[in-house]
């Protein structure tokens, strides 16, 4: 029988072993903090916030709002940073992702202390996970490794097929699996005969931004699926990249939407602040 990967319940246990870490912490003094910084009222990135705000509440840790005009300038937001680089007491620092088109990304993301980078988005921090030295890891990848050795599903020697190739998803997953000894294929909008590739895949991970893309013609037989796809269709309901019903069958494993991926992404960015926290004390 096909197993469903319950992203939520492993998130839930993850988020359980951060609260008591986190009360320990309390005990001896430590209180740890993440700036949660959202420019404009895109609605996606409310909901996104307000989850990461509600775990911080969870797993006791300190969130500090800063909820920015649609119309602030770069160079504000740039201050904004520069000043929670420097205040000692805020450890990690999260921008909410997409910006307003005015606001060029790259330049908030490399502006943020790689020390404060929670998301693991700045260079030093890819760079350092490309070469196998510590860092923030990027949280949904990091998200997927834990599913899947949560899940028991073992990852040295597969045939690993990552489709999609963004700096957030596609790219860190590959370093990640490559780390855990897996053959790595990364597929993308130019990838020739996709089914073919795909079919190859002991895991596929779908992360393509395309609803129901991937059925069973992708799929071989026995695979593990993952499906990081979110999308709000017509009708209000979740789907992923993954035609989660009609792939069902065909797989050995495969995460639905929602409950898979995207709840580990909460977990691991919790998991990241108390890092930043252990890593600015060693300091
Ligand atoms: P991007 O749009 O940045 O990247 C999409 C990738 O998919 C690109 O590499 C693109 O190829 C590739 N692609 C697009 N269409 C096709 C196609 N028809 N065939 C093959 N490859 C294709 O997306 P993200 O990586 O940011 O996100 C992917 C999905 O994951 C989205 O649905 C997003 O909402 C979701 N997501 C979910 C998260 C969670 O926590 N659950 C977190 C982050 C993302 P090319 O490079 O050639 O253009």
């Amino acid at each position: 029988m096909t197993k469903i990967i319950d992203g939520k319940q492993i998130a839930g246990t993850i988020k359980e072993e951060l609260r008591q870490k986190i009360a320990q912490m309390k005990e001896k003094g430590i209180e740890i903090s993440l700036a949660v910084v959202q420019v404009g009222e895109n609605p996606a990135s409310s909901v996104y916030v307000n989850n990461k705000k509600k775990a911080c509440e969870y797993v006791g840790i300190r969130s500090i709002s800063y909820h920015l005009p649609e119309e602030t300038l770069e160079q504000e937001l740039l201050k904004l940073i520069h000043t929670l680089n420097e205040d000692q007491s805020v450890n990690g620092i999260l921008v909410q992702l997409p910006l307003p088109a005015h606001i060029q990304e790259d330049r908030i993301i490399h502006a943020i202390a790689p020390k404060k980078d929670v998301d693991g988005f700045h260079p030093q921090n890819v760079g350092a996970l490309c070469i196998g030295m510590p860092g923030f890891i990027s949280c949904t990848p990091a998200g997927i490794i834990q599913l899947l050795k949560r899940s028991e599903i073992s990852l040295c020697g597969k045939e690993c097929v990552i489709v999609g190739r963004s700096n957030i998803v596609g790219k860190p997953m590959s370093m990640l699996l490559l780390r855990e000894d897996a053959t790595v294929t990364i597929a993308h909008s130019k990838t020739k005969d996709l089914k073919q590739v795909c079919k190859r895949a002991d895991i596929l991970i779908a992360a393509v931004g395309r609803p129901k893309m991937f059925t069973k013609d992708y799929v071989k037989e026995g695979a593990v699926v993952i499906d990081v796809g979110i999308h709000r269709m017509g009708d209000g309901t979740l789907c992923g990249d993954v035609d989660f019903c009609d792939v069902l069958s065909t797989c050995s494993a495969i995460t639905p939407v929602p409950g898979g991926v995207g709840p580990m992404t909460i977990a691991m960015l919790m998991y990241n602040c108390v890092e930043s926290n252990v890593l600015q004390r060693m300091e």
